[in-house]
């Protein structure tokens, strides 16, 4: 367990003001691509000024040119607008968005050498109320892991009061993709899960001051297994159809807590 954490690179304090500053970028496309979500808007269009935004700040996205075994081709946009029963990797496209969707977008950033990386899920319009508690309870999730996270604690216990959150709510935590550290790449070591089980016990690990974390449950409002939704290899999807939600903060460890590095401050 100790040789998980080994891999963790701590980030001094000038490595996490630099990751603040690409999280100020992913925060404010994240803000403004929220602001433009309502029925007849697509996803493309949106994909579209994340470019403009992104390169205006001088930053370059990320998740562009992204390979996967899986995929036939290197993923091909600057955000992932994931909609409706699709949980992570939708492809922006030209369908326009249609009243009560719920739309996922998650960003990634490098700016200066550091990553940012958050995500949000946005109600098209009106959503039903069903539909709004899946994102109200995906976000509380996410606060409640920045509320908890602090030195001294182990993962797995902020893991297991999200899990608990999400399923006390009625709903489902998706296991095959979780949460990650953050830094120079944007991913790396450790694997961030949102739940625990005991398959999970090897991979716990000690919060230490200095480490950067990318926290982002996913939600589903049924049962919590995924598959890949078309023959691209991208987008995933929920196997029973049911909507799905994803929020993610970038977040630092800090000497008594936790700051978040993609809230805009
Ligand atoms: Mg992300
Ligand atoms: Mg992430």
């Amino acid at each position: 367990m100790r040789a998980a954490a080994a891999k963790i690179v701590i980030k001094s304090p000038r490595e996490i003001e630099l990751l603040r500053a690409a999280g100020r970028v992913v925060h404010r496309v994240l803000t403004e691509l929220g602001d433009l979500v309502r029925p007849g808007v697509t996803t493309a269009a949106l994909d579209a000024r994340a470019d403009e935004l992104i390169r205006a700040a001088g930053a370059v996205a990320l998740f562009k040119g992204v390979r996967n075994p899986q995929a036939r081709m290197p993923f091909p946009a600057c955000i992932c607008a994931s909609l409706n029963e699709q949980v992570v990797h939708g492809i922006p496209d030209d369908r326009p968005l249609r009243e009560g969707d719920i739309l996922s977008i998650d960003c990634g950033v490098r700016l200066k050498g550091y990553c940012g990386d958050a995500a949000a899920t946005f109600p098209v319009g009106r959503v039903a109320p069903a539909v709004q508690r899946l994102l109200d309870v995906t976000r509380a999730a996410l606060e409640l892991a920045v509320q908890e996270i602090r030195p001294g604690r182990r993962w797995s216990q902020v893991a297991r009061l999200m899990q608990k959150c999400v399923e006390d709510g009625g709903f489902g935590v998706v296991r095959e993709f979780v949460g990650h550290g953050i830094g120079q790449e944007m991913r790396e070591e450790p694997k961030v899960p949102n739940y625990y089980d005991r398959s999970q016990r090897h991979a716990d690990f000690d919060l230490l001051p200095g480490m950067t974390l990318a926290i982002e449950p996913m939600v589903t409002a049924g049962r919590p297994e995924v598959r890949l939704g078309d023959a691209s290899g991208w987008p995933v999807v929920t196997r029973d159809g049911s909507w799905a939600a994803h929020f993610e903060h970038s977040v630092a460890v800090t000497a008594d807590g936790v700051e978040v590095l993609t809230d805009g401050n």
